[in-house]
């Protein structure tokens, strides 16, 4: 708990206070350089972000959106091509395609993992006439289905790039990093990534060298030399301060996944100990939460960028209401299925297109889930929301697959 007794959802101060020598001789060290572009920090980084993903190579960019956006201008995307990504999902994963003059298709999503599924994506496929490239995103640290995304790009005969915005050093059902499987990985340093920099900063991961070399040309305006321009690119570098920050943060980055990990195992047993829980899906009206069911037996490693629950949508301002009053901060992400976005409307798409997309986005929100919250914390974030459906009357909870009555509602 603050001081104060809030709960804030995301607190970076914390963290900094933990490691602020280490983050202060960083940055003294770049400062006192005078070298802030490229240099010794940046290549650094690349290296222990290729080591981290399983890559040959990484490619520092400025922002997780400019990695998406060189990674498609580096697979030879451009105006009119198609690019299959989720509805649901932040804005940047459409708004890269978009930005090259490209049409992202938008696939709809597993209600449970909310990741896009290949059978989604394959159906998208039908509806394309020059689809260049499959965007899954590993949404809220989670990673979609890898394995099948690059089979199904194999047999479409295009490339799989993944947006691993969210998802450092997660791992999938097979134990393989997320950056790792498609032809290129997408990452952000976005300050509240779970590796996030003091500021802008992305990076790209491919194994490919040629794919690498171009990156690097592309990210400094397509001159491989000064002044000898092969290619248009644009300035997109990851400065050295950033780089430096990263690489002291990277450090501890294990160690502030288990954090996350443990603190989603705390809400886990306190919710399904309220018997709150239920895997079951979908989660029709009488629902009141879905979580994440683990995949027993695999490898897969999620990395809780968010913890997300799910309540009828007719609940979800009230909970958060509650949550509110009890100085519990929570996020909507993402409130606007991107197929809806007014910016698509071109598109063509309508209300009911993608269902799955849809419900998430009226249903879903995020709990504070940072490194730092301390067990008082997290017991406080999970008891309010606890007595919040204990008084809640007209909602059953579901157990199971069975739907349990409020002791409270019986009798109306
Ligand atoms: C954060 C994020 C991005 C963009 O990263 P920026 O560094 O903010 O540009 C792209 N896709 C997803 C899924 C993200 O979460």
């Amino acid at each position: 708990m603050k001081q104060d007794g809030s709960v804030p959802l995301l607190d970076l101060r914390r963290q900094y206070a933990s490691i602020k020598d280490e983050i202060d001789q960083a940055i003294r060290r770049v400062v006192e350089s005078q070298g802030f572009i490229g240099g010794p920090e940046v290549s650094a980084l690349e290296s222990e972000i290729a080591d981290l993903c399983g890559t040959r190579h990484a490619v520092g960019c400025a922002s997780g959106s400019e990695a998406i956006l060189l990674a498609l201008m580096a697979l030879g995307v451009g105006r009119g091509d198609e690019v299959i990504c989720p509805a649901y999902t932040f804005f940047s994963t459409a708004g890269s395609i978009a930005r090259l003059g490209a049409v992202p298709v938008f696939a709809d999503i597993d209600p449970v993992t909310y990741n896009i599924t290949p059978e989604s994506a394959r159906a998208a496929a039908r509806r394309c006439r020059r689809l260049a490239a499959i965007m899954p995103v590993h949404l809220f640290g989670r990673t979609a289905d890898t394995d099948a995304f690059v089979r199904l790009g194999t047999e479409l005969g295009v490339p799989v790039i993944e947006d691993a915005a969210q998802a450092i050093g997660s791992l999938d059902e097979r134990g393989r990093p997320a950056g790792s499987c498609g032809a290129v990985g997408c990452f952000s340093f976005y300050p509240s990534k779970n590796l996030g920099g003091y500021g802008d900063g992305g990076m790209v991961t491919t194994s490919d060298a040629e794919l690498a070399d171009r990156l690097r040309v592309l990210r400094n305006h397509g001159a491989r030399r000064k002044y000898d321009n092969d290619l248009v690119g644009l300035n997109s570098r990851l400065d050295a301060l950033q780089a430096a920050v990263l690489r002291v943060k990277l450090r501890h980055l294990d160690r502030w996944t288990r954090a996350r990990q443990a603190n989603a195992r705390h809400y886990d047993r306190a919710f399904s100990a309220a018997g709150a829980v239920s895997t079951a899906t979908p989660l029709g009206s009488r629902g009141l939460w879905l979580r994440y069911p683990s995949a027993p037996g695999t490898q897969e490693s999620h990395i809780y960028n968010q913890y997300v629950i799910r309540v009828p949508a007719r609940v979800r301002d009230a909970l958060r209401d509650h949550l509110r009053e009890h100085r519990v901060g929570t996020e909507i992400y993402y409130p606007v299925p991107l197929h809806l976005q007014p910016c698509f409307a071109s598109l063509g798409y309508r209300r009911g297109d993608l269902p799955h997309s849809e419900s998430a986005a009226n249903e879903t929100f995020a709990l504070p889930i940072f490194p730092e919250l301390t067990t008082e914390q997290l017991d406080h974030v999970a008891a309010t929301i606890i007595q919040f459906l204990e008084k809640t009357v007209e909602i059953g909870v579901l157990v199971g697959s069975a739907v349990r009555t409020n002791p409270s509602q019986t009798g109306r």
